[in-house]
């Protein structure tokens, strides 16, 4: 959420807001509002990745333009810091991409999804919570999961619990 200051570029919900591809992303309706996702491509080609060199090529672009190009709106003060690459440094979020992403996504599919997918067990969810109460966590762990008829209200450390220290259980 912090990398649009220094990189002095979109954030993640705008065109191109992708700190690891180029590609633009498209906007779809989600509840009451819309979100950006990035879609693999049709045709199976490869995703441009961003190189510190196509960077700063953008970065002078944008400066001599005084347009956006790639998501990038201009000069950053990373360039001063000679050999390190901050383009390869930046690494994907975890708590949104990880934790309230794919992980969020996935119980989805299991518990909420389409009757009809073989992997649907929403049928069993009164079992799986009663397993989850009976689970005693590492005192390493503040915060466990929750009902999972309740995935809306999980907070993402609820996420990080179950797959890394309840899941499969
Ligand atoms: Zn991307």
């Amino acid at each position: 959420m912090a990398r649009p200051i220094p990189w002095n570029c979109r954030q993640f919900n705008g065109e191109f807001g992708c700190n690891i591809c180029l590609l633009e992303g498209i906007r779809v309706p989600k509840r009451r509002g819309n979100v950006r996702v990035y879609p693999e491509t049709n045709d199976g080609s490869p995703v441009e990745l961003r190189t510190l060199e196509q960077h700063g090529r953008d970065m002078k672009l944008a400066i001599a333009t005084r347009k956006m190009v790639n998501g990038i709106k201009g000069e950053t003060p990373l360039v001063i810091l000679s050999g390190f690459d901050y383009v390869k440094a930046c690494v994907p979020e975890y708590m949104h991409g990880d934790c309230l992403g794919v992980c969020k996504q996935f119980l989805k599919l299991l518990f909420a999804g389409k009757k009809s997918q073989r992997w649907f067990i929403g049928d069993k969810i009164s079992i799986v919570n009663a397993r989850l109460m009976n689970i005693k966590p590492p005192y390493e762990i503040s915060r466990s999961t929750g009902a999972v008829d309740d995935l809306s209200n999980w907070e993402a450390s609820m996420f990080r619990s179950f797959f890394y220290i309840t899941f499969p259980f």
